[in-house]
Order: C-alpha cells, then structure tokens, then sequence
C-alpha cells in the first residue's frame, strides 16, 4: 500500500508561508499584484483563472482580472502586456493559456517580462532554468519537486522517469530532476520501450493527457509515482494518467487526482508572484 501523497495539505502550507511574506512586504508599503488575463470563456481554463483568484485572495495576493472576449486581436493583447510590464504596482503577469488560435502563443510569451513572468514560460526563464540559475520555476514542476521532497527520498542517483515532454512540464520537470542528481529519462508518444523504462522508475511523473495510462504492470515495488494528468471523464469526475485503483497497491507514494499536483500547480503560483514582488524591490 502506498503512501498518499497530500498536495491539499503541503500546497496549504505552502501557501501559509507566502500569506505571511505578503503580509510582511504589506508593512513595508508594497501590494503584491499579479494580473491574470483570460482571453475567451473555456470551461476548464475559466476553473483553473477561478482557482487562481481564490488563492491569490487566500495569500492577500491581489488578483486584477482582466476576461477579454474570445475576438480580441494578437495586437490588443500585447498591448496590454506591455501596459502591464510598465505598471510599477504590477508585479506578476499571467496569461490562461490555450490561447485563441489567432493568436500566437509564443509571440505572447515574449511579450511579457522575464521579471514578471511568474509561470517561467518566457525563454530567458527557460534558459535560466537549463543552466540552474533561476529566478522563476514553472509551477508544476516545482510543485511536483516539493512533493517529492516531501517523501524524504533523496533524488540523487534514482532512476527518474518522465512520461510526456511538453514545455510546461515534461521538459522542466526532467531538467529539475537532473539538477538534483536523478538519472533521468525522458518519454514520449515515440518512445519505443516506454513500459519497460517506466517499470524501472524508482521516480516516475506521468504527464500525457490519458486517463489511467499508467497500470501497475508499468510501476516498479516502492516507486514514487506522482499523476499530472488532469482528465475530465464522461461522467464529470477528473481522473489522472495513472489508473490509482491498480498502482496504488504497488508503489510506495502516490499522487491522487484531485488533489495532488493541481493544488501545488497554484500555490507555486503565488510563490512566484511574491518573488517577483520582492525581485523588482530588490528584497530578494
Ligand atoms: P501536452 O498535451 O502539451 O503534451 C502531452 C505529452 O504527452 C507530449 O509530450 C506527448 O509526447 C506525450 N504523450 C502523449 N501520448 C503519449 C503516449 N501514449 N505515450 C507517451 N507519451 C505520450 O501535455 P501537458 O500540457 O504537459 O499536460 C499533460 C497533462 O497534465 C494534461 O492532462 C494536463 O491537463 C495536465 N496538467 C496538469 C497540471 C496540474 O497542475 N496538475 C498542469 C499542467 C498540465
């Protein structure tokens, strides 16, 4: 039987340190603001801007909301980034992706500032990333290594397996590991042998986007098994990568889904936007 792997209750506490930070730089004068624009109304990324809201407000973190509608042009948006950029009292700049397809995702990326870029999507963040010097960690990722921390299994010299290599996730999450001595494998949709290297995991992170992909024939005795995946099945209840009933019995931690990596996702969220806050105040 598995230990379970409580993001509710870390991603609390984690937020419990930021919400007395905040209230710390408060005294100094300082408002920690992170704006968060939504272009469109898609259901799940409407949850997850409302989710963010409720933590910001959680923390005392103050959330301007900008919901712009779905026709809203390339140049409009950039524009308003490069608003936001300039604005002394905004400290953290976020844009709900899937963006409309008109408008380019990277082009939007770029536009934001690497100091306030508080998801670590911009490629200066990315690169920081790479070489281990950052200001910014992607927030799933860094989630996911508090997470793994939490177990008090040291990463140094275990076998880590990555299943999905998307730039939010799969590509950080292997470097993260790497940087923490994990011997790490990346795979994919192409990876030829992917049951036998996951089967080798003593850490596996599945991120792809199935419902219950990973089964326990493809989990080694004791691993640490931590579900991305956020699945929303046909009758309305979410369901991870990793089909819990039949791996929990086999690995020695597991992620559920909910509550898991999601609420980590949001409170590295604000742990970035009080960094950014006390980077551009040079507290940090
Ligand atoms: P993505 O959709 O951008 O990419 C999916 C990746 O999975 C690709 O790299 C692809 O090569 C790989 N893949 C697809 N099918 C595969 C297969 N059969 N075998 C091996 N690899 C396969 O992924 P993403 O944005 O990283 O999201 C992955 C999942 O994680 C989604 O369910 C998403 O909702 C979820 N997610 C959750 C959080 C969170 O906070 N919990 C954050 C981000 C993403």
């Amino acid at each position: 039987m598995a230990q379970i792997i409580d993001g509710k209750k870390i991603s609390t506490q984690i937020k419990d340190e930021v919400k007395e930070q905040v209230a710390a730089l408060k005294q100094k004068g300082i408002d920690v603001t992170l704006a968060v624009i939504q272009i469109g109304k898609d259901p799940a990324s409407t949850v997850y801007v409302g989710n963010k809201k409720k933590a910001c407000e959680y923390v005392g973190i103050r959330s301007l909301a900008y919901e712009l509608p779905e026709e809203t042009t390339e140049e409009k948006l950039l524009e308003l980034i490069r608003e936001l950029n300039d604005r002394t009292d905004v400290n953290g700049i976020l844009v709900q992706l899937p963006l409309p397809e008109h408008i380019d995702e990277q082009a939007v990326i770029h536009a934001i500032s690497p100091l306030k870029d508080v998801d670590a999507f911009h490629p200066v963040n990315v690169g920081k990333i790479m070489i281990g010097d950052y200001d910014f960690l992607p927030c799933t990722p860094a989630g996911i290594m508090e997470l793994i921390a939490s177990t008090g299994v040291d990463i140094s010299g275990k076998q880590c397996v990555v299943i999905g290599r998307s730039n939010i996730v799969g590509k950080p999450m292997a470097m993260l590991l790497l940087q923490k001595n994990g011997t790490v494998t990346i795979c994919h949709s192409r990876t030829k042998n992917l049951k036998e290297l996951a089967a080798s995991a003593d850490i596996l992170v599945v991120a792809i986007g199935k419902p219950k992909f990973v089964t326990a024939d493809m989990v080694k005795e004791g691993a640490i098994v931590i579900d991305v995946g956020i699945n929303r099945m046909e009758d309305g209840k979410l369901c991870g990568d990793v089909d819990f009933d039949s791996v929990e019995p086999k690995a020695g931690y597991i992620t559920p889904v909910p509550g898991g990596v999601g609420p980590m996702t949001i409170a590295m969220l604000m742990k970035n936007t009080l960094h950014a806050a006390k980077l551009q105040h040079n507290l940090a």
